[in-house]
């Protein structure tokens, strides 16, 4: 347990700032007074870019790293580019991802009661499994390096190491044992998910999957190519308990599980090392909605609640678990009794969402 832990605060672009305010409000409310987090915010993203020139300050960068957790709105503004092409905004993520080591990028996939799913009678608890992205490797480790001759080809290259996947596998191993398993049958579960049958990057992904797996008998694996793995999400998803996959097929299936539990706003992301932990709405900034004041806040809001979560263990601080499991109830309640924001058809503004998840942890405290 730690008496202060110090919380890296980056609103970013779009509704970044309007998500990650309501966050952090609502993790106060799960606190209340004598909090041990220290909020402080920091400055990066496409908006700082334009109007200083630097989309990532050092000294943000420093805080990152030396900060207990770091929080995120979103970032990017679309256009808003560096003189070598790169969206001003991601490198926020990206050079975290990659300096920090971030390479577990944990994405729950749950569908809540109140949430009208768009897959014909599928239910509120049908939809519970976990994408695990490995977030260090793939495709996107070699970005920047890719070879463009004469503006007439363009290659980039897929890098899996032993270490890399082993440590992903391992994860997903962990996180399997500590869930409840598959809602359809509640076995404990790990789908490795690749295209081994015709890439030979996949093929030593799934080889050392397959070294891993006999380490925890207790845990049923299976593999599923990534073509098949888009149609099993819609078809069967209560089948699923944990998925674990490379970067980009990790990024593509995380939109798509979204999609199925009422989209993008609902789907939170945790981004872990060994010693930092990141975390933000699987959602980009929405550039679209920004400013209106009807963004849904519960990505965030979840993603805040899996910082607390993961602080709680790590420093076996009981305050911090306990508010993550408030957090949680009060997300549950709130969307089942109908506060629901316009992308999920209903009409709640975000600072009343924000208003009704504090007011349910305060009485909760
Ligand atoms: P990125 O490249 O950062 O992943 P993206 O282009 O994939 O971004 P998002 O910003 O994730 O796009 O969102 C796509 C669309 O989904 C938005 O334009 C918006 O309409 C909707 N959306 C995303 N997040 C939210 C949210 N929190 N609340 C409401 N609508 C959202
Ligand atoms: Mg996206």
């Amino acid at each position: 347990m730690k008496e202060i832990y110090e919380i890296a605060v980056v609103h970013g672009d779009g509704i970044g700032p309007e998500v990650c305010s309501a966050a952090v409000e609502v993790v106060k409310a799960a606190l209340g007074n004598g909090s041990p987090l220290n909020f402080r915010e920091y400055p990066a993203g496409a908006e700082h870019f334009l109007k200083t020139g630097e989309s990532f300050p050092e000294p943000t960068f420093d805080a990152c790293r030396s900060s207990d957790a770091i929080l995120h709105g979103a970032g990017g503004i679309p256009g808003v580019v560096h003189p070598d092409g790169t969206e001003a905004g991601l490198d926020f993520t990206l050079r975290l991802r990659f300096e920090l080591d971030l390479y577990a990028n944990i994405r729950p996939i749950r569908l809540f009661e109140g949430v009208t799913c768009p897959l014909a009678g599928v239910k509120a608890g049908e939809i519970d499994y976990i994408i695990l992205r490995e977030n260090s490797e793939g495709l996107y480790a070699a970005r920047g390096a890719g070879v463009q001759l004469r503006g007439e080809l363009s290659v980039d290259t897929l890098v899996q190491t032993r270490v890399g996947v082993e440590r992903i596998v391992r994860k997903a191993f962990e996180l399997a044992r500590a869930s409840n398993g598959a809602p359809k049958d509640g076995v404990k579960r790990v789908t490795c998910c690749d295209k081994a049958n015709v890439l030979r990057s996949y093929a030593f992904f799934r080889a050392v999957f397959d070294e891993v797996a006999p380490d925890y008998p207790d845990i049923e694996v299976e593999h599923v190519l990534i073509d098949a793995m888009t149609m099993h999400l819609v078809l069967r998803p209560g089948h699923f308990n944990v998925i674990v996959t490379e970067n980009m097929f990790g990024d593509i299936i995380s939109d798509l599980g979204a999609a199925t539990i009422g989209g993008m706003g609902l789907a939170p992301s945790a981004e872990l090392g060994e010693r930092n932990g990141f975390f933000q709405a699987a959602h980009g900034s929405a550039p679209d909605i920004a400013g209106k004041g009807i963004a849904n806040p519960y990505g965030t809001v979840l993603s805040a609640a899996a910082m607390l979560d993961w602080l709680g263990s790590k420093y076996a601080d009981s305050r911090l678990s306990d508010a993550a499991a408030n957090i949680r109830a009060a997300t549950n309640k709130a969307l089942a009794e109908g506060c629901l924001s316009a992308d999920l058809k209903g009409n709640w503004k975000s600072a009343d969402i924000t208003r009704r998840l504090c007011d349910q942890l305060a009485a909760m405290r």
